[in-house]
C-alpha cells in the first residue's frame, strides 16, 4: 500500500461543469488496488484534509477510527488498532473506501452537517456534489463491481442519486437514521445500498422514534444485519 499511497489521485475535470470551491486536481492521495473481489464499498463524504482521511496513515483519522471500532465489534476485523494493519485487513476482507466528493478537503463540507446554511449548500455543496461524483464516483464504483455499497450520511447518498441519475432510481432522501436497504430490483443499480449515518460520537434522533442513539451505534446495527 505504501506505493499507492505515495501517488497522487488524478482527476479530469469534465469541460462544461463548474466546481465551486473545489480544487482541481484534488488534494487527495490515489486510493490503494483492491486485493481481490470487493463485498462492500463504503462511501463517505470528502477528504477532511488535504492528502488525509480514511487512507491516509499521516495522523489519525476519526472516520478510520469509527469504522474499526464498528468493523471489530460485528467480528470482520480483529486489527487491534486503526493502523496500516487494519487497513491491509479491511481490503484483504474484500472492504473500499471511497470519497463521494474528493475536491474539497476541510472538516467541514459547505452547507451539510452541524450549523449548515442553506446558502452555502446551494452555492457550493450541492452544485461541487454534483460536478465532482459526476467526474467519479459512477466510473469508481463500475470498475470497483462491488457486491455491496455502504452511504456513510446524506452527502453520499446524494452523490450517488446523482452519479447513477441516468440509470437508477434512487428515492428522494430520507433520513440516514433509517438504515434504510434498498435492492437492485427497485433502483436500477447493480448491488444493494444500505443509505446509514455517518457514524460520529454524537446522539442522534431516530426518525419515527423518540429515542436518541449515538450516530455510530446504529451504523453499527445497520451494518451488522446488512452484512448478513
Ligand atoms: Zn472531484
Amino acid at each position: 500500500m505504501e506505493t499507492t499511497l505515495t501517488e497522487k489521485y488524478h482527476c479530469e475535470p469534465l469541460p462544461d461543469l463548474q466546481y465551486p470551491g473545489g480544487k482541481r486536481p484534488p488534494d487527495l492521495f490515489a486510493y490503494p488496488r483492491p486485493s481481490g473481489p470487493i463485498r462492500l464499498v463504503f462511501i463517505g463524504w470528502n477528504p477532511p484534509k488535504p492528502f488525509g482521511g480514511f487512507w491516509s496513515l499521516n495522523g489519525e483519522d476519526n472516520l478510520r477510527s469509527a469504522l474499526h471500532e464498528i468493523l471489530t465489534r460485528i467480528e470482520e476485523v480483529v486489527a487491534k488498532k486503526p493502523d496500516g494493519t487494519f487497513l491491509d485487513e479491511f481490503l484483504s476482507k474484500g472492504f473500499f473506501f471511497l470519497h463521494a466528493v474528493k475536491c474539497w478537503t476541510k472538516a467541514k463540507y459547505p452547507g451539510f452537517g452541524r450549523n449548515a446554511r442553506k446558502e452555502d449548500r446551494d452555492k457550493v455543496g450541492l452544485p461541487l456534489l454534483r460536478a465532482c461524483s459526476a467526474t467519479h464516483l459512477h466510473a469508481e464504483l463500475e470498475q470497483l463491481s462491488p457486491a455491496k455499497v455502504c452511504a456513510l450520511g446524506v452527502v453520499p447518498y446524494l452523490s450517488l442519486r446523482h452519479a447513477y441519475r441516468a440509470s437508477g432510481r434512487l428515492p428522494e432522501i430520507g433520513s440516514p437514521t433509517e438504515g434504510r436497504v434498498f435492492e437492485p430490483s427497485d433502483t436500477g443499480l447493480g448491488w444493494p445500498l444500505l443509505y446509514t449515518c455517518f457514524p460520529q460520537p454524537q446522539p442522534v434522533i431516530v426518525r419515527g422514534k423518540t429515542e436518541r442513539v449515538v450516530a455510530k451505534e446504529l451504523t453499527r446495527r445497520h451494518l451488522e444485519m446488512f452484512l448478513q
